[in-house]
């Protein structure tokens, strides 16, 4: 089993706190989708196993043409999935829409609707409103979506406890089944962290963070959500099968500008640029370098990914991949974080105690090499 991952870098205008590469579409860049097929065929013989989950990811891939899209997924294999997702931003979506993509064979949307407050949203410099968001999760359900994630944030500068609440509340009673929440980070470079320099907004303190946190865990674990992984949470049965094929080392192929591969031993990134990409892949030319990791970056990377799940590390699996020599050193390394609760050790696994995933950070700095 393989993933597919598609990476659409276009969005209609830019969140300020958003330091992902993007621009809008326009003519000039028309010729995005056609490269992405033909990178496709470049590169399908990098990975054996059969494709089981394709996930169109992005910038807001909701932005492309129908006949963009409805081309692209006819030329990928995009056939007898486990998971067929596609990211949306609610001013996006419509029950026309979401008929669409159902009849393409997309199965799961992954809705970016941050907050359902307009002051919040206004000061990310999102398109849409609270109300919106609510009618574009409505028009995904009538329009034959079963499987809905939506994406909020919290410790968003203005938020208070309660509006966050109230976000959390609104996304829960549509019934979504999957809801992936993100702790807000000032990126250098964003138009946020600018305004938090000059002091024109100031940060959310940690002690407001930590209960926005615990509100929810709380409100997640109460609606029936399984909290498995540190920003994840999923009805059951219903986890992220192409987003947990990461964190399990799963292969996967990634197309398009700043996508990431994974062949099951060797990593390799797409650089940034769409021009380039275009007229690189046109002229048949590979767009990305192949990342070559140090042993110790491998082990950091297993740690870190393995420990943002709720199963965390499997000790045989961890065994296989780096010694046994080196499963007691981590479980040494972990004694203090054992001693205190914050790091599980069962006789098959060691895990970070849900209470502890928001410090997770201070657990990886000091078991990575
Ligand atoms: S829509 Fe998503 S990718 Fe685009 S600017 Fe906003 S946060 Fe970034």
């Amino acid at each position: 089993m393989a993933g597919l991952y598609i990476h659409i870098p276009f969005c209609h205008s830019k969140c300020s706190y958003c330091d992902f590469y993007s621009m809008p579409y326009t003519k000039h860049t028309d010729a995005y989708v056609d490269a992405l097929i033909q990178e496709w065929h470049m590169r399908k013989s990098e990975i054996s196993a059969p494709f089981t989950t394709v996930y169109i990811g992005g910038g807001t891939p909701s932005i492309l043409p129908p006949e963009k899209l409805k081309r692209l997924v006819e030329s990928l294999p995009c056939d007898n999935l486990t998971e067929f997702t596609i990211e949306a931003n609610p001013e996006d979506v419509t029950i026309d829409y979401t008929r669409f993509i159902s009849n393409l064979g997309i199965n799961r949307v992954s809705i970016g609707i941050q907050s359902f407050s307009d002051t919040e949203l206004k000061m990310i410099n999102r398109r849409h409103s609270g109300k919106d968001a609510e009618e574009a999760l409505l028009a995904l359900r009538r329009g034959g979506i079963k499987n809905i994630s939506g994406d909020l944030i919290y410790g968003l500068p203005g938020q208070t406890i309660s509006s966050w609440q109230e976000s959390l509340d609104r996304l829960v009673d549509s019934g979504v089944e999957h809801i992936s929440a993100y702790s807000l980070s000032y990126e250098p470079g964003t138009r946020l962290h600018a305004m938090l320099s000059s002091g024109k907004i100031i940060e959310t303190d940690e002690e407001t963070v930590n209960e926005m946190y615990l509100r929810l865990t709380e409100t997640l674990r109460k609606a029936g959500y399984e909290h498995y992984e540190i920003s994840n949470f999923a009805l059951p049965g219903k986890r992220a099968v192409h987003n947990s094929s990461y964190w399990h080392f799963t292969p996967y192929l990634g197309l398009g500008t700043a996508a990431h591969s994974f062949d099951g031993t060797t990593r390799r990134a797409n650089r940034r640029g769409i021009g380039a990409y275009i007229n690189a892949i046109s002229a048949g030319n590979p767009f990305y370098d192949v990342e070559t990791e140090s042993a110790d970056e491998l082990y950091n990377d297993y740690i870190i990914t393995a420990l943002r799940t709720a199963e965390g590390i499997n000790k045989q699996h961890f065994s296989d991949q780096f010694g046994a020599k080196a499963l007691n050193s981590l479980l040494e390394e972990s004694r203090q974080f054992i001693n205190t609760g914050k790091i599980i050790d069962t006789p098959t696994s060691v895990y970070i105690d849900e209470a502890a995933f928001l410090v997770s950070d201070s657990i990886f700095v000091e078991l990575i090499h």
